[in-house]
């Protein structure tokens, strides 16, 4: 597209003749519509956007897969930490972590805990449970249609719903159908195994595929939705923390006395202490249903942004359990996510930056076997947490976390 024409169409956007979306029927080449698109928006909106502007990307590798409208990229300081050690049922060995945050001190906190892991041993960690659910609700005229549907039709016919939906992807495979019911609405809550993708997409695509055969096949159900909020995506949630979303991960560690004083100026029992007052009692005092830890969002949000995970899933990946406790001198320190739900195909996981940041950890694309990389990346994300944990109960134990903070992420400008 020329010049000229770019120009024209700029006009054209700007008079209220064409809207952003529409840009992508009249400029058939990606990048230039991402152009037109942004230099429309800044006469709309008055501002310069340079900066959004200035990624060197290609953009038709995005249209049709990772956003609408697009204008540009957003950056966001990105750093590394490690290496850290893992002693895991998937990854073995050492690694760097890359982190995408803006908080300052967050990387430097990780390092130090890491730090702590490595002169211990490194951190032990096992996959308890692996499956990506979506959860229907179908309603029927009467809990008699309910009943009979729950407890008779469905047991016998998980086979059926298992061909279906298996039908729609080579890596999606069905595990379980667990329905609970609520009046005469019924939802089942499917969980698939789903490879080295998170994979929501594929569960859904699947789903919907199984639904029309539930709709087929037993007279008067009905589908109401094929996500009845019983997933449960992006929300914080019982029967996640319960049952298992994505990745369910323990990582632990025995982080000696002399360790903990050397590094932190800590002791055990100081630390123990905290964790049970802050991510206790004080949770449980807050009402918080499923995120009894300090910071779990924190290492998590900054390893999703980074590698291309659906950043919403944070709301419910970053629930999770941190135990420690006295041995001795030592702590025992441990955490628990029930519901990592990471990919490293798929969703933005194969956007440039985040493909990049998913080769430090050497976990990008498909693993050998199957699955096996969304496998190391869960591990290296829960050892990553525990480090972020280990680090701030032992600065809250010692009252260093204001003076962090002020140093490194007040710097004047
Ligand atoms: P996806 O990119 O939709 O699906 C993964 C694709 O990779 C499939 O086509 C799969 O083929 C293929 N694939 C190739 N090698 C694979 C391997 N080793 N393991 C697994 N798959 C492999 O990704 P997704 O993880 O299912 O979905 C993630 C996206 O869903 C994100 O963008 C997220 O934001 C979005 N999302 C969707 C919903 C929704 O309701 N649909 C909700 C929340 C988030 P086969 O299928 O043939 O195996």
């Amino acid at each position: 597209m020329n010049n000229d024409d770019k120009e024209e169409l700029i006009k054209r956007v700007v008079r209220g003749e064409v809207s952003l979306h529409q840009i992508d029927n009249e400029v058939r080449d990606a990048n230039d519509a991402v152009e037109i698109r942004r230099r429309a928006l800044e006469k709309l909106a008055g501002t310069s956007l340079q900066s959004i502007g200035s990624a060197e990307i290609d953009y038709s590798a995005i249209k049709g897969k990772n956003a609408e409208n697009v204008i540009g990229m957003t950056s966001v300081p990105t750093g590394s930490v490690g290496p850290i050690k893992i002693n895991g049922g998937f990854f073995s060995g050492e690694t760097f972590v890359p982190l995408a945050t803006t908080e300052g001190a967050l990387i430097a906190s990780i390092s130090r805990g890491i730090k702590a892991i490595n002169l211990s041993g490194g951190s032990t960690v096992r996959i308890i449970e692996d499956g990506m659910t979506r959860g229907p609700v179908f309603t029927f005229n009467s809990v008699v249609d309910a009943e009979r549907f729950t407890n008779e039709w469905l047991p016998r016919s998980f086979e059926k719903l298992r061909q279906a939906a298996e039908g729609t992807s080579k890596h999606g495979k069905l595990k379980s159908i667990k329905p609970t019911v609520r009046g005469n609405n019924v939802f089942l809550r499917f969980k698939y195994k789903t490879g080295d993708a998170m994979g929501m997409n594929m569960a859904t695509v699947a789903t919907e595929a199984a639904c029309s055969c539930i709709e087929e096949n037993f007279k008067g159900a009905r589908l109401v939705a094929v996500s009845g909020n019983f997933c449960s995506d992006k929300k914080q949630s019982l029967v996640n923390a319960l049952e298992g979303r994505g990745k369910t991960v323990v990582a632990e560690a025995v982080i000696t006395d002399e360790v903990l004083r050397s590094v932190f100026k800590a002791t055990a029992e100081q630390v123990h202490d905290v964790n049970y007052k802050k991510n206790w009692i004080g949770s449980a005092t807050a009402g918080s249903p499923t995120q009894f830890n300090a910071h779990f969002a924190n290492s998590i949000a900054a390893i999703f942004l980074a590698t291309g995970q659906d950043i919403a899933q944070v709301v419910e990946s970053s629930s999770g359990y941190t135990i420690t406790e006295v041995r001795g001198k030592d702590l025992y320190v441990s955490v628990t996510l029930p519901s990592l739900e990471v990919g490293t195909v798929g969703g933005g996981t194969g956007l440039p930056t985040q493909r990049e940041a998913l080769s430090i950890m050497k976990v990008r694309g498909g693993g050998d076997p199957d699955g096996s990389n969304a496998m190391k990346l869960a591990e290296i994300i829960a050892s990553t947490v525990m480090a972020g944990e280990l680090n701030l109960l032992c600065a809250l134990a010692t009252r260093e976390l204001g003076k962090a903070h002020q140093k490194l992420g007040r710097s004047k400008v």
